[in-house]
């Protein structure tokens, strides 16, 4: 299943301040040196985060760097979206990870837009704007946390792959089972496009069980209990941390993941110690 080239691509997220934007601007260009394929950028569904997706983008696209904007379609009309890609189009953004979203508390109710669901989304960019766009949509190896089912939540996965979808990035995981069981439930239906995993380095604990509770990825007890141990030592945190998500990618790429794509919080660090020990190429790839 692996492609000839595998793609390491990078995520950050919109600062919510000048200062966060000013920070970011001095880790962009260090993570750049690494040779990630692009660059995405998050989006707050219900355009809680627009300016700040744009600011990003825009500041991004100046520096020549590969960029694939995220778009999270609830909440939103057919209009503000038509609007949105026709700017993406016109500064020549070639690639978009294309979703759902989930509404910021407050802002959801009597609000759900024109999209109900991301294959909608993918439909409509495939409608409007043809193969302008190289499309990545959201894939989830444990299941989605609102899934009926694994078993509808891969037919609901099929159905943005019909849709139009080139590419997935999965949410992230610690069980490298949990991903290649979910590649051959895919290639048992049928769904045949690159699958590339989603990394999330482990850098505070706290933040980290917030974020896989309400995303639904598991922390495996063997590595929560580790984790909880370590209580406010950060080095030690750090270290463990490094060592468990190290050995994932490589079980990852070992067994033929076409790529990575590392969830960066907005810091350099981790993800270069990461890409260092790996091995992983430091030239830019085609995107
Ligand atoms: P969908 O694919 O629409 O699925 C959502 C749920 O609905 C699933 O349970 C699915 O089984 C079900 N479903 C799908 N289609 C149908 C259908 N036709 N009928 C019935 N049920 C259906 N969130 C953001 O707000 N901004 C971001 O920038 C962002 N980036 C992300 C990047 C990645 C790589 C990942 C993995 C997630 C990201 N998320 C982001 C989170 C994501 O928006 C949430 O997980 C959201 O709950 C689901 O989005 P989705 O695109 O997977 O939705």
């Amino acid at each position: 299943m692996s492609t000839d080239t595998p793609i390491y691509s990078v995520e950050l997220f919109p600062p919510k301040t000048p200062e966060g934007m000013d920070k970011l601007k001095l880790e962009i260009p260090k993570i750049n040196a690494l040779g990630p394929a692009y660059f995405s950028v998050t989006y707050g569904a219900g355009g809680s985060t627009r300016d700040g997706t744009f600011e990003t983008v825009n500041w991004l696209c100046s520096q020549g760097i590969d960029t694939a904007p995220h778009l999270a379609c609830i909440g939103s009309s057919r209009k503000e979206v038509r609007e949105i890609l026709t700017h993406y189009r016109e500064q020549g953004i070639r690639r978009l990870v294309a979703l759902r979203g989930d509404m910021p508390s407050g802002m959801g109710a009597g609000n759900s837009g024109d999209f109900r669901y991301a294959n909608e989304l993918v439909s409509f960019v495939r409608a409007e704007f043809g193969d302008a766009f190289h499309i990545e949509v959201a894939a989830y190896p444990e299941y989605h946390p609102q899934s009926g089912s694994p078993s509808r939540d891969l037919e609901n996965f099929k159905r943005k792959v019909e849709a139009g979808a080139d590419a997935a990035i999965t949410q992230y995981f610690y069980n490298a089972d949990a991903y290649f069981s979910f590649l051959e439930s895919c290639r048992r239906v049928g769904i045949e496009i690159p699958i590339i995993p989603g990394v999330m380095p482990i850098t505070n604990y706290t933040q980290l069980a917030r974020f896989s509770d309400a995303c639904g990825a598991e922390i495996p007890r063997w590595i929560r209990r580790r984790l909880e141990g370590y209580a406010d030592d950060v080095e030690s945190i750090r270290a463990f941390g490094h060592e468990v998500v190290a050995n994932l990618c490589r079980h990852l790429i070992d067994g033929g993941a076409p790529g990575l794509h590392f969830y960066t919080m907005n810091h350099s660090g981790s993800v270069t110690r990461l890409w260092t020990d790996l091995g992983l190429p430091v030239a830019r790839k085609p995107g």
